[in-house]
């Protein structure tokens, strides 16, 4: 079944931090016309130079998602690209007058909520949907974790966490993506996070604008945040396979993960990015 690309009808705005520069920064959204794409623009640099949600624009998939052309680079853009994709707005100029989006909440749906608030419209042209032919699998080297996608008919998320925190263990979901299931039941997980590894990240310039409002933070026993669901990170991890996977286009397959990361989401974007050949 055919269906129009969209974009928002009106613009509007968001100031917040943004995760790992702790700086404040101002987001604006933009109507677009077909077929422009998600645009980043950074306003605060001479020239406005842009750079387009694309997997070829990807240069880092440490921790988070950078897209870097010439003198325009964002990062940590998956929950916002997150967003676009469970929102199915195809073209947007997203304005920035700093590297990092606002980190909002940590999941997505400060985003959703603009977006919402932003109306949405239907243009003319189709979407181009990306229809899995074939099946693609990625395994680390130790084979500890893997992401796979097989052809279906529909958009379908079956994520495995285990983790050796106790009170992490063993998390399981499975979702058919839907406009509500997105809305409901993914967009408002938010990111995880350990103290250590908080710490760590924050001796090496990261993290610095993560607190407890933007990260459910774990200590070695206990969690220090109020939980939105009980399996709330397996829930995050399909987040940020949405976000990941957004930079191909909309998807038709059976995503199939075991404690996959940015890294392995965005290999396997590589590989069905080799399949299609030109979008
Ligand atoms: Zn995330």
């Amino acid at each position: 079944m055919s269906e129009k690309q969209r974009s928002i009808k009106e613009s509007v705005q968001y100031e917040g931090i943004g995760l790992h520069s702790g700086r404040p920064v101002r987001m604006i959204l933009k109507p677009a016309p077909a077929n422009t794409g998600i645009v980043f623009v950074r306003t605060d640099l001479s020239g406005r130079p842009s750079v387009k949600a694309a997997i070829e624009n990807v240069t880092s998939t440490m921790r988070a998602t950078t897209l870097e052309k010439g003198a325009a680079k964002v990062s940590t853009v998956e929950h916002l690209l997150a967003a676009f994709y469970g929102m199915r707005i195809d073209n947007c100029i997203v304005e920035l007058n700093f590297q990092e989006p606002p980190v909002g909440d940590g999941s997505a749906a400060v985003f959703v909520d603009l977006m919402k608030q932003a109306g949405i419209v239907e243009l003319e042209a189709e979407r181009t949907i990306c229809y899995i032919k074939q099946s693609h699998a990625i395994y680390d080297n130790e084979g500890q974790r893997f992401i796979l996608i097989l052809p279906y008919d529909g958009l379908r998320l079956t994520y495995t966490s285990i983790n050796s925190h106790p009170m992490l263990g063993k998390q399981f979901e499975d979702f058919i993506v839907t406009d509500k299931v997105f809305e409901e039941d993914i967009s408002r997980a938010r990111t995880i996070g350990f103290m250590k590894e908080i710490e760590q990240l924050q001796a090496m310039g990261l993290a610095k604008g993560g607190n407890l409002e933007n990260c459910i933070v774990y200590d070695d026993t206990t969690c220090l945040s109020k939980l939105r669901f009980d399996d709330e990170l397996v829930r995050h991890k399909m987040l940020d396979i949405l976000g990941d996977l957004f930079l191909l286009g909309p998807i038709r397959g059976h995503i199939i993960a075991l404690n996959s990361s940015h890294e392995l989401n965005s290999r396997l974007s590589w590989d069905i990015r080799k399949e299609l050949g030109e979008i």
